[in-house]
């Protein structure tokens, strides 16, 4: 029986993951969620994809679940004729609203309001500050800026303003546009790009509502004003993102890694779920391996307790998408393998401590988690419609794997998020509790999860058939009670 990895991969898909081949690779590797980019691409790019993902999935036998991210009010600059350009140090170049295709000396924006937001001697960072423009005048539709350093620029480059401050709404008509393609897709997640507020998060969710999309939300945490408001965006969201590219602009690099502990901190106790982003393999978009500070990033990033680690041009454009999902699956293990699992960090005490546990199903999660750890039982196996239960338990680290047994599909992709839990897809036939209990040993002994002698915590609801609340745990040697069956003839 091999261990499994906890931590969960999100990879974002382009031009390098393309094709049904290259996907089943990634599947193989072990991405478990997919990200598609509404940045970049069409509603039928995306279409083609989520059906040639699934395939792969299906054909793995894996369950990969599927996330929009939304593009938001990120300000980008249009596309180029070539591409891309190069542009030299000192030299003069112009976002021009009204240039519909780039050249050597100026590109078009998607935002034409950008002109209304900046002043002469402001600084903006392009593509995550890796070009970075003094506006040096402003005439009619052109920003007339100073580039400092030798570079190239791409299609589609974000632009921030050094300090943050822009005016621009958290959900622009494209983006409600691309909420009802999602929904069409059937997405699991959507992450919101830019929010400030929890508010913000309302209003995706409700767009989502009406759409007929009851997805996931991701908070992409990549704005002062978002950092300021934690607390009110992790009420009104399933998740975060540290969406470490765009907030390092806003707040400076060297305040990114104390806010991701932080931010992962608390997203654990508010019972929401963490991806760390950005930049996390980067130096693998054109190399095989990846460098020793990469390794330590993705490793730490585990230690803070994230639920997953994401990758952005690695595999959506890179030349080794699939090492690089090879690397972090690597570093990951052995991150995990490094941790010493004592259930007493501060977030624990705080979590058992302060919360009070009002519903029963909650409190059922609690002490499955708490029972599993101190007995150290095999695995956790939660028999669940909604998922729920398994975000609860897999908030605390307990280094016991939790299963979830669920008849629905869309419960498979939600949690497959999670750190340390795992969907198995069950149907159930039985409405007798033993039948259901020895049906549930099945399942995870053919998923190579137990075998017999093993102990297990396991958790449902009861009476069986009636769908509602997780009131029953219960600890389980597998195998050993059976009903003998009947005799032959
Ligand atoms: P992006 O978000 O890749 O869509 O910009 C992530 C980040 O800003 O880090
Ligand atoms: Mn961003």
């Amino acid at each position: 029986m091999t261990m499994q990895r906890a931590t969960k991969i999100v990879a974002t898909l382009g031009p390098a993951s393309n094709t049904p081949q290259r996907l089943a690779e990634l599947v193989a590797a072990g991405i478990d969620v997919v990200r598609l980019n509404f940045s970049h691409g069409t509603a039928d790019d995306h279409q083609k994809r989520v059906v040639m993902l699934r395939e792969a999935a299906q054909s793995a036998g894996r369950t990969v679940g599927v996330m929009a991210d939304l593009q938001g009010p990120k300000i980008r600059i249009g596309k180029f004729a070539a591409g891309s350009v190069f542009i030299k140090a000192g030299q003069s170049f112009l976002l021009d609203a009204a240039c519909a295709l780039g050249n050597d000396e100026r590109v078009g924006l998607d935002y034409p309001e950008l002109i209304d937001d900046v002043s002469v001697g402001d600084v903006l960072l392009l593509d995550d500050g890796r070009t970075v423009f003094d506006i040096e005048r402003i005439e009619g539709s052109e920003i007339h800026c100073r580039n400092r350093h030798d570079g190239e620029l791409s299609n589609n480059k974000g632009i921030n303003k050094q300090g943050g401050g822009l005016s621009a709404p958290a959900l622009t008509s494209k983006d409600m546009a691309d909420i009802k393609t999602a929904a069409a897709l059937n997405v699991d997640y959507v992450a919101v790009s830019f929010p400030k507020s929890g508010a913000d998060m309302r209003q995706a969710r409700e767009l989502l509502c009406e759409a007929g999309s009851d997805a996931l939300l991701v908070a992409k945490i990549e704005r002062v004003e978002a950092v300021a408001n934690l607390d009110d965006i992790l009420h009104a969201t399933d998740g975060i993102m540290v969406a470490r590219g765009d907030l390092a602009v806003e707040v400076g690099d060297a305040a990114v890694p104390a806010l991701q502990k932080h931010m992962i901190r608390m997203a654990r106790e508010h019972n929401r779920f963490a991806i760390t982003a950005t930049q996390m393999m980067e130096s693998m978009i054109a190399s095989p391996v990846p460098t020793r500070a990469e390794v330590s990033d993705v490793a730490n990033a585990v230690l803070d307790g994230t639920d997953a680690v994401m990758l952005s041009a690695e595999t959506a454009s890179g030349a080794y998408p699939v090492q690089a999902v090879e690397a972090m699956v690597r570093v990951c293990f052995a991150a995990e393998r490094s941790q010493t699992i004592a259930l007493q960090t501060d977030a624990l005490d705080k979590q058992f401590h302060e919360q009070a546990f009002k519903r029963i199903d909650q409190s059922i999660s609690m002490a499955a988690i708490f029972t599993a750890f101190h007995l150290k039982v095999k695995a956790i196996a939660t028999l669940t419609e909604s998922g729920s239960t398994t975000i609860w338990m897999s908030r605390i680290n307990s280094g016991v794997p939790i299963y979830a047994l669920t008849p629905r599909i869309r419960t498979r992709y939600r949690v497959s998020i999670y750190r340390g839990v795992y969907p198995l897809l069950t149907k159930y036939i039985a409405t007798d509790r033993d039948e259901l209990l020895w049906q549930a040993e099945d399942i995870l002994i053919a998923a190579g999860a137990v075998e017999a002698g093993d102990l297990i915590v396991l958790t449902i609801g009861e009476p069986i058939g009636k769908a509602g609340c997780t009131n029953t745990m219960k600890l389980v040697k597998v195998g050993e009670y059976r009903r003998p069956k009947p005799a032959p003839g």
